[in-house]
C-alpha cells in the first residue's frame, strides 16, 4: 500500500497517470498477465530520477517494466507499485566527421529496434542486428540481447544507471555481461534492482552500405522464420551447443496447445497467444516442454524470459529432474 504522499507525487510525476489495479497485459508483448496494485508510465527522464529518489526514501519496493517483451506476467498481477519506462530520447551528436565512430546516447525506455532502425538510416553500422527486437534499450541491455551475429555486449561503451538512491556511469564491463544475461538480469530476490537510465553505443560509418543490407536481411528472415501472433520470442535459452526450438521440435510439441496458448507450428521455441491465453496455459507449456525434452534427451531448458508477479506455486516452474525421480 502506498501511503497518500507517495501516491500524490508519484501520479504528478506520471503526469496525472497513476493507475489502480490497472491491467498489465497491455504492457507486454504477450498481452497476457493480471492487473498492477499500482502503475505509473513515466515518459521524462527528470520524472523517473525523482520518482526513483521518492521510493529510495520512503524503500518501497517497484517493478520496472522497459517494452515488457521478455517476460510472463502471472495472472495473479503484481503487487506494490510497476513502473513503465517510456524516457525515449536520443542524442545524436551534431557534427561528426566522415569515417569517424561516433557515441550516441540513447534514455532506456526508447525502442531497441527504432533507435537500431535510424542509426541504419543514417549511414551508421553496429545495430543492424537489432532493428526486428521488440522493446526497449534498457530491457536489452538487462538481457545482453542479440540476433544474427551480433549482440548489446559489443556495441555498448556505458550505462548511467540508478541504484540505491545514485546514478552512476558504468563502462560496459561492469555489466559483466553473458549470454542473454548480465549482472542486472541476475539480481537475486529481495536486492533493490538497479535501473538503466540511458546508454551510450559506439557506431561506425557504414561505408559499404554492408549495414544496411543486413538489416534488410535481418527483417526478411524474421518473416520467414517467426510467428506473427502475440508472443514473448524465445521462451526457452539455447542450451550450449544446441537449439531449444530444435529439442522441443523433436519431441514432437510443435502445435501443441494449453486453452489459447499454443507452442509454435513456425518456431517450436516460440509460445503464441491465441487471443485469450492465460499465465497459466503458458507455463503449462513451457513445464511440458521441459517435462518432454529432460525425458527424451536429458537437457534441461532454462526459461530465458521472466515470470514476474504472484504465482500460485513456488517455484512456477516444476523442476523436471526432481518430477522424473518421484
Ligand atoms: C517477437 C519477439 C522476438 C524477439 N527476438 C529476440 C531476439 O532475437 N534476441 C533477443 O535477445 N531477444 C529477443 N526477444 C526478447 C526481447 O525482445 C528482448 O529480451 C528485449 O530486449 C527485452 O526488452 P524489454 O524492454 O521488453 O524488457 P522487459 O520485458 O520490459 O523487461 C525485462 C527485464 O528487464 C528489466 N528492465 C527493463 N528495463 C530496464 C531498465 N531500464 N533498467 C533496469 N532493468 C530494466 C525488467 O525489470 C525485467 O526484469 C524477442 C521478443 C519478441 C516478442
Amino acid at each position: 500500500m502506498l501511503s497518500a504522499e507517495l501516491s500524490a507525487a508519484l501520479d504528478e510525476l506520471s503526469r496525472g497517470g497513476l493507475g489502480r489495479n490497472a491491467p498489465l497485459a497491455p504492457f507486454t508483448t504477450f498481452r497476457i498477465g493480471g492487473s498492477a496494485e499500482y502503475l505509473a508510465v513515466i515518459r521524462h527522464l527528470d520524472d523517473l530520477i525523482a520518482a526513483l529518489t521518492l521510493l529510495h526514501r520512503a524503500q518501497t519496493p517497484f517493478l520496472l517494466l522497459g517494452g515488457g517483451s521478455n517476460i510472463l506476467i502471472s495472472d495473479e498481477g503484481v503487487s506494490g507499485l510497476t513502473i513503465v519506462n517510456q524516457c525515449k530520447a536520443i542524442h545524436w551528436p551534431e557534427h561528426s566527421q566522415q569515417n569517424e565512430q561516433i557515441v550516441v546516447e540513447v534514455e532506456a525506455g526508447a525502442p531497441l529496434a527504432g533507435f537500431a532502425r535510424e542509426s541504419v538510416n543514417r549511414g551508421l553500422a553496429g545495430l543492424s542486428w537489432a532493428v526486428s527486437i521488440p522493446g526497449s534499450v534498457g530491457g536489452a541491455i538487462v538481457g545482453n540481447a542479440g540476433a544474427h551475429g551480433g549482440d548489446i555486449a559489443s556495441v555498448l561503451a556505458s550505462a548511467r544507471v540508478w541504484r540505491e538512491g545514485r546514478v552512476e556511469t558504468w563502462l560496459a564491463d561492469k555489466m559483466a555481461f553473458e549470454y542473454r544475461s548480465s549482472r542486472l538480469k541476475r539480481t537475486q530476490p529481495g536486492q533493490t534492482p538497479a535501473v538503466i537510465l540511458s546508454a551510450t553505443f559506439r557506431l561506425r560509418p557504414d561505408t559499404e552500405g554492408r549495414a544496411a543490407k543486413q538489416a534488410r536481411a535481418a527483417i526478411q528472415q524474421r518473416r520467414r522464420t517467426q510467428p506473427t501472433e502475440k508472443s514473448a520470442g524465445s521462451i526457452f535459452k539455447n542450451p550450449p551447443g544446441d537449439y531449444a526450438g530444435r529439442l522441443i521440435e523433436l519431441a514432437g510439441l510443435k502445435g501443441c496447445c494449453a486453452g489459447d496458448a499454443c507452442i509454435s507450428e513456425r518456431h517450436a521455441n516460440f509460445i503464441i497467444n491465441r487471443g485469450r491465453a492465460t499465465a497459466a496455459d503458458v507455463l503449462a507449456l513451457m513445464a511440458l516442454a521441459r517435462r518432454e525434452v529432460w525425458r527424451q534427451f536429458g537437457v534441461l531448458l532454462e526459461p530465458e524470459i521472466l515470470l514476474i508477479g504472484d504465482w500460485p506455486s513456488s517455484p512456477p516452474l516444476p523442476d523436471p529432474r526432481v518430477e522424473n525421480t518421484r
